[in-house]
């Protein structure tokens, strides 16, 4: 009866991985998947997650089900850490915070919220953005168009389409924006450009949804990484804010993290709230419990936060240094290229410029993974492997 049914594409990101698990040559390296590996290619658990962990197992903790917005201290801990602790929009009780199932579920809750109770709206994508953007705001029922965002030439902003692109959405519209560290390029515009920016979204009235997958993990900096949102909501102008634990305490696959409306009432904020737990009710009842009690847990103790920074430091200071050398390599093997946008990029990834051509022959000859449009994440490249990446993309940019 389903012999019908269309074969579904591979995912652009997770689909790497599955190729990658398949191949068999001891050369293999996985650039695909933004997820942090040590210096050995292993899988990080941060010691501070595991002393939390040990705290809760100790604490003897119920399996009981959470409130559909998910556990309190946690909420708390989360608009705490975007905000800056005891933020006025939160002791005014502006804010409208729901735990959801990670960077993903958040934005699928807020993509639903957007269909179901501002209807009509285009929400505004970078180009290019993360992969699973489209998707999660098309499968709600949401229309999106891009803006432009990135300028091959200059390996950079390409400010000004960004803003004309941005001027001339109708008034009203969603312009997603990357907190810090933009997925896949790593360019980032300055706090100069953020107040154009903002300057625009006022006047045309627009409604920002920030994507926060990196706060802490891009510059190391809990603070300078919430730059964008935080000024934001200084210049008075509502925001919606998708936050994830992936990649800053290494949670992935425990799926914490948190929606966030800062609003200018709490008399809309508590609407907005009733309105996201019936969401949530229907998509998934309630939240998990364990990585929400990670992170209050470790926001919630000094020194627990403070080994947390250090370590995501320790994450973001090993990315820049594979950063560096992966550029000296190329230097050194190809002098005759530019190769300076790798370390003017921030965040996870590098976005090389190979052409899908030229990532075929990095995995089909040289057993590199990376998705097709020539992002590669550096998390999962170690010291001892940039001079073969290095090697690699050479060959590659002469084919
Ligand atoms: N947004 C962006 C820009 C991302 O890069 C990611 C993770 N790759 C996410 C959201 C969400 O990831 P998760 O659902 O694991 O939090």
């Amino acid at each position: 009866r389903l012999e019908s049914v269309e074969q579904a594409p591979p995912d652009p990101i997770l689909g790497v991985s599955e190729a990658f698990k398949a191949d068999t040559s001891d050369l293999k390296l996985n650039l695909g998947v933004g997820a942090y590996r040590t210096e050995e290619l292993k899988p990080y658990v941060l010691s501070v997650v595991k002393k939390a962990e040990r705290k809760i197992v100790d604490a003897g903790q119920n399996h009981e089900y959470l409130p559909i917005d998910g556990l309190a201290s946690f909420n708390k801990a989360t608009i705490n850490l975007l905000l800056g602790f005891d933020h006025p929009a939160v002791k005014e009780g502006r804010v409208a915070t729901i735990q959801s199932l990670s960077g993903t579920g958040s934005l699928r809750v807020g993509a639903q919220f957007i269909n179901k109770c501002i209807p009509g709206k285009t929400v505004y994508l970078s180009n290019p953005t993360w992969g699973n953007h489209k998707g999660i705001f098309s499968n709600a029922g949401v229309k999106w168009e891009f803006y432009r965002y990135f300028d091959p030439e200059t390996v950079g902003l390409d400010f000004d389409g960004l803003m004309e692109d941005i001027k001339n959405a109708p008034n009203e519209s969603i312009i997603v924006l990357h907190g810090c560290a933009h997925n896949p390029t790593g360019v980032d515009p300055t706090k100069e450009q953020w107040s154009k920016i903002a300057d625009l979204i006022v006047d045309k009235n627009h409604l920002p949804f920030f994507d926060v997958a990196y706060q802490g993990f891009a510059s190391g900096s809990l603070d300078e990484d919430a730059y964008a949102p935080r000024y934001f909501v200084e210049r008075g102008i509502e925001i919606l804010v998708a936050q994830s634990y992936s990649k800053n305490l290494g949670l992935y696959g425990e799926r914490v993290g948190a929606l966030n409306f800062i609003l200018s009432s709490s008399s809309a904020a508590k609407k907005v709230l009733s309105q996201l737990k019936v969401i949530a009710r229907t998509i998934y009842s309630n939240p998990p419990t364990h990585g929400a009690r990670i992170v209050s847990e470790v926001v919630g103790n000094e020194g627990m936060f403070g080994e947390w920074k250090q370590e995501m430091e320790g994450m973001a200071g090993r990315i820049k240094g594979v950063r560096q050398e992966l550029q000296d390599h190329l230097e050194r093997i190809n002098p005759d290229k530019d190769w300076s946008f790798i370390t003017k990029q921030i965040g996870m990834f590098s976005f090389t410029g190979l052409t899908s051509q030229q990532v075929e022959n990095m995995t089909n000859k040289h057993h590199i993974y990376m998705t097709k449009d020539g992002r590669i994440s550096l998390a999962g490249l170690s010291s001892s492997k940039a001079e073969y990446l290095a090697k690699a993309i050479d060959d590659s940019v002469r084919n």
